[in-house]
C-alpha cells in the first residue's frame, strides 16, 4: 500500500494536463509546460 500511496501522491501533484486547443490528454508532454498538445503546437 505504500507504493500505491506514492503513486497517488505523484498524481495529486500533477495538474490535469489537457490540451487547451483540442482538449486531449497530454500524457507525453508531462515535462513540457505548454498548454497545447504537440499536434496543436505544430511541434510534431
Ligand atoms: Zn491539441
Amino acid at each position: 500500500m505504500i507504493m500505491l500511496e506514492n503513486v497517488m501522491e505523484f498524481f495529486r501533484n500533477l495538474p490535469p494536463k489537457k490540451c487547451a486547443s483540442c482538449g486531449e490528454h497530454m500524457e507525453e508532454q508531462a515535462e513540457a509546460y505548454t498548454t497545447v498538445c504537440s499536434k496543436c503546437a505544430g511541434t510534431q
